[in-house]
C-alpha cells in the first residue's frame, strides 16, 4: 500500500475514533471501562418506568457499539505504526488497498474472512 492511501486511511480512522469517544464521553463512558457512569437518562416518579428501561439499554447497546469501535480502530492503528497493518492476521497475505478503503477495520484478506 502507498503512503499516500495510509496516510489517508489514518486520517479517517483517527476521525472515525474521534467521533466515537465524543459520544462515550458525552455519557461518561470510557472505551477501556465497561462502567457507565451516567446515561443521561432518569426515572421520573410516575414516568414510564419500563420506557427509561428500554431507552437506557438502546443507548447501553450504542454505548457498547462505540466501545468496541474504538478499540478496533486503536488496533488497527496500533498495526499502521508497527508496519503490520494491510496484512492478513491468518495467512500473512497483504490485503488490498481496495479492500481496506471500504473496511478500514479489515484484520483478514477476503479469502480468509470468508472461511473463518
Ligand atoms: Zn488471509
Amino acid at each position: 500500500m502507498d503512503s499516500a492511501t495510509l496516510d489517508r486511511l489514518r486520517e479517517q480512522l483517527q476521525e472515525d475514533r474521534t467521533a466515537h469517544l465524543e459520544q462515550l464521553e458525552e455519557h461518561g463512558a470510557s472505551p477501556y471501562d465497561d462502567a457507565v457512569k451516567d446515561t443521561g437518562i432518569e426515572v421520573e416518579a410516575g414516568a414510564d418506568a419500563g420506557q427509561a428501561t428500554e431507552e437506557r439499554s438502546e443507548l447501553l447497546a450504542s454505548l457498547e457499539q462505540a466501545r468496541q469501535r474504538v478499540r478496533a480502530v486503536d488496533e488497527a492503528l496500533h498495526r499502521m505504526d508497527e508496519g503490520t497493518y494491510g496484512t492478513c492476521v491468518d495467512c500473512g497475505d497483504r490485503i488490498p488497498a481496495e479492500r481496506l478503503e471500504i473496511r478500514p477495520l479489515s484484520v483478514r484478506c477476503v479469502r480468509c474472512a470468508e472461511t473463518s
